[in-house]
Parts: structure tokens; C-alpha cells; sequence
């Protein structure tokens, strides 16, 4: 074979590998949108979120001002579509905005997490009326939680303490939910009551009579520290019959459906807390000395880089993958979103453990934010979806799938 021949046989391998890496990045990666709107985040990130992460995190402060601003850059309406004043961008976009937060403020992504879950609530669910009145308003920055758990229910919410009762065109709430994510300054919650056919949501703005949020016991939580995840107290709470958002005794359905779309933007942030411990990891130990070289320089510091930026990206193929298929059409992604929050939560605890141990001592510090990171990681692997609960998602979705 001459030269010539062998030269271009390899450009023509050449360019069908680079025509196959196209097809890939069109497949996985983002697209030169995705990417300008990422760099975009990143720079709101970096100026106005991360400065404030630590101060955050040791006083326990929901950021009202900083999700006011990303109210009006359309941040906390991404997924919300156009009709209801929202950007109507995909699952996808939340992702890469969920991870950029994350990266800079865990606490504060988890205070856009639940304005997502009470938007997708409704918008999966509400009746056209409670579309109208409450949609356009979180374009306005308003502040939301959704409130499921109660002091002896978390996982199992087949029954609930808190109860809905009919009143001729009207509700009647009464109960305590506890752990409120957001709750400390919430204007609006998406709040899950009992009634005579089973488990019911409804929406309740803050403002109304008997509404009314309490530090708990459990309010203060180690990692995730966005504000106290306050009780919030129902009492003769009176709604009107368009708050009741879907089907009466339905909400138990609802919920794990809604979760099936926070559960990928969940796996997003903490695939952001990983990022974050890596880099402030991986600066640290190629500055460090130690046996007159760097610590970085170490085979067993490098090959911890290479299994957390290994496990990094994987996590990050599974929750695109899971977000890719709940902006297609009539996909549910049950146990797509599961695995990607069960891998992504466990994946970052261990990136943040290995981050705080290759800095050694500093690593331990309360100047390092190495313990914040790893707080929020571990946090994240209860909130939303704890782990178990996420393993009988899959396990479940694997058996239906078998011939019986
Ligand atoms: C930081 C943070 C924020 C939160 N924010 C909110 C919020 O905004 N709104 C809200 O409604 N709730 C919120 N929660 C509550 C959260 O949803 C619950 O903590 C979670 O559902 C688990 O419930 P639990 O803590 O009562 O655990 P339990 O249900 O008491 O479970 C205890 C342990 O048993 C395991 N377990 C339970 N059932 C099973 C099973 N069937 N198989 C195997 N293992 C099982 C659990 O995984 C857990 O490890 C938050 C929690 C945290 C930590």
C-alpha cells in the first residue's frame, strides 16, 4: 500500500471518528445553545451566589434576593412554558442550570428545586383556573415549597395525619407538615391532606387565615441549609374547590410523578456539589508539597481524581439520559430519574469524602468549604427520595419488566 493511500485511508478513519464524536455530542453533550445559556449561569453563579455560600450555610438563610434576581433573569420559570409568562425550556436546560447552582451554593439550589416541584405540580395537574391565577406569579419571584412529610410520615405517605374536608365549593385543611424545605420563606406551598377518598393536593397561599410556619424539632438540619425546613402549621385553613390540584385521592400518584421530575434535577445538584469539591480539591493538592513534590503528583491522589471525575461524568450521562426522556413526549422515566438521584447522591458523598481526605488536614477545617460540601451530599441522599426508597423504585420497575 503506498504512502499516499495509507494517509488517506487514516483521514478518511479520522473524519468518520469525528463525524461518530459529533453524533455522540449531539446525543450527550449540549448544544452550542445549551452551552452559551451554561456560561451565562455561570457567571451569575460566580458574582452573586457563591460569595454568599458560606454565610449562608453557618446562619441558616433562605437567599430571597438572590431567587428574586434569578425570578428576573427567568431562572425559577425555565420549564415553565411561554403562555404562563415562564422560558419554556426543557428538563435538560434544568439540569444544567440545577448543576451550575449547585456548584456554587447547594443551599441555594435546593431553594429553586422547590419552586420547580410546586410549578411542574401544577402544571402536570392543575386545572386550568389554578394554572392561570398561581403559574404567572413565580415569574414575579414567587417563593414556594411543597410540603409532603409529617412528623410520623416521610417515606410512607399512603396516609396522612393532615386532613381536607369538603365544605359545599370550598376546602377545609387541617394538619402539620414538618421538614418544609423553603418553608421559612415560602409565599405559596403545594401541600398534601387526607381526604374521605385518600390522599389530595392542594395549593395554599401563605397569606391566607390559619396558615402559619413554626421552628420544629427537626427544623435544623446538618447539610442543605437554605433556612429551618420549618413546620407549617394548617388550621381551618379554607381554600377554594380550583385549589384542589388534580384528582381527589389521586395524590399520592401525583407526587411520585412529580418527584420523578425533581428527582433528575435533584441528581443534578448533587452532581454540582461533587464538581465543586473536585476543583476545590484538585487546586488544593497541586499547590500542596509533601516528600519535596506535589501532593498531586502522588499515583494514589491520581488515581482518586481519575474514580471521582469517572464517576462525576457517569452520573451526569444518566441524569441527561433521565431528562432527555421526560422532554420526550409521554415518558415517565420512573426508573430512570431513581438511578440517576440514587448514583448521583451517593456518587457525590464519596467524591466529597475523598476531597476532604486528600487535603488532609485543611480538609477538615471549617475555612475549607470541604464539610458544607460533603453535609449537603450527604443530606441529599434522604431529602427527595431517600436511597431505599429510590432502590424499591428500580427494583420495582425491573420486575414489572419481567415475563411473569
Ligand atoms: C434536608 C431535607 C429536606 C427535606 N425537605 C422536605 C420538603 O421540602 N418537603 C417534604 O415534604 N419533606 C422534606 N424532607 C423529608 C424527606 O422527604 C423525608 O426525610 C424522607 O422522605 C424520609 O422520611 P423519614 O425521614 O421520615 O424516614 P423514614 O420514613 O422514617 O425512614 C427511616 C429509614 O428507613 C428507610 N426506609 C423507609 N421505608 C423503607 C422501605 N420500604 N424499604 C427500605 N428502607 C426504608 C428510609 O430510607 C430511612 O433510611 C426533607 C428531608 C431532609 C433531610
Amino acid at each position: 500500500m503506498s504512502i499516499s493511500l495509507t494517509v488517506s485511508i487514516e483521514c478518511e478513519l479520522l473524519r468518520m471518528t469525528m463525524s461518530n464524536l459529533e453524533v455522540n455530542c449531539m446525543r450527550f453533550g449540549l448544544s452550542e445553545n445549551e452551552l452559551s445559556c451554561r456560561d451565562e449561569i455561570q457567571l451569575f453563579v460566580r458574582n452573586e451566589v457563591t460569595p454568599s455560600a458560606h454565610e449562608r450555610d453557618i446562619q441558616d438563610i433562605y437567599p430571597t434576593e438572590i431567587i428574586k434576581s434569578m425570578a428576573r433573569k427567568g431562572y425559577t420559570t425555565l420549564t415553565v412554558p411561554t403562555r404562563y409568562n415562564g422560558l419554556g425550556k426543557s428538563k435538560l436546560d434544568a439540569c444544567i442550570l440545577m448543576e451550575e447552582v449547585a456548584y456554587g451554593c447547594a443551599a441555594t439550589a435546593i431553594s429553586l428545586i422547590t419552586i420547580f416541584q410546586a410549578e411542574t405540580m401544577l402544571l402536570l395537574y392543575g386545572n386550568e383556573k389554578a394554572k392561570d391565577v398561581f403559574l404567572p406569579k413565580f415569574r414575579d419571584g414567587l417563593i414556594s415549597s411543597y410540603a409532603l412529610t409529617e412528623s410520623g410520615r416521610g417515606s410512607d405517605i399512603r396516609h396522612l395525619d393532615t386532613k381536607a374536608v369538603r365544605k359545599g365549593n370550598q376546602w377545609v385543611i387541617n394538619g402539620r407538615k414538618t421538614f418544609i424545605t423553603s418553608g421559612s420563606a415560602a409565599e405559596f406551598f403545594i401541600i398534601l391532606a387526607e381526604t374521605e377518598v385518600g390522599v389530595s393536593v392542594f395549593a395554599v397561599e401563605r397569606d391566607v387565615l390559619g396558615v402559619r410556619t413554626e421552628m420544629g424539632e427537626l427544623s435544623e438540619t446538618f447539610g442543605l441549609r437554605n433556612g429551618p425546613h420549618v413546620d407549617v402549621v394548617l388550621e381551618d385553613v379554607v381554600v377554594e374547590d380550583y385549589q384542589l390540584i388534580g384528582i381527589e385521592g389521586k395524590g399520592l400518584k401525583q407526587a411520585v410523578t412529580t418527584l420523578n421530575n425533581s428527582r433528575t434535577i435533584a441528581a443534578a445538584i448533587s452532581i454540582g456539589i461533587a464538581r465543586a469539591a473536585y476543583d476545590y480539591s484538585l487546586d488544593w493538592v497541586n499547590q500542596r508539597s509533601a516528600f519535596d513534590q506535589k501532593v498531586f503528583e502522588f499515583q494514589g491522589i491520581q488515581w482518586m481524581f481519575a474514580h471521582m471525575l469517572t464517576n462525576i461524568n457517569a452520573a451526569r450521562l444518566l441524569t441527561y439520559r433521565a431528562a432527555t426522556l421526560l422532554d420526550q413526549e409521554g415518558q415517565s422515566a420512573i426508573s430512570e430519574a431513581s438511578q440517576a438521584k440514587l448514583f448521583a447522591g451517593t456518587m457525590a458523598t464519596k467524591v466529597c469524602e475523598d476531597a476532604v481526605q486528600v487535603c488532609g488536614a485543611f480538609g477538615t477545617t471549617i475555612n475549607a468549604p470541604l464539610g458544607r460540601f460533603l453535609r449537603d451530599a450527604k443530606a441529599y441522599e434522604i431529602a427527595g427520595g431517600s436511597n431505599e426508597i429510590l432502590r424499591n423504585t428500580i427494583a420495582k420497575e425491573i420486575g414489572k419488566a419481567m415475563p411473569s
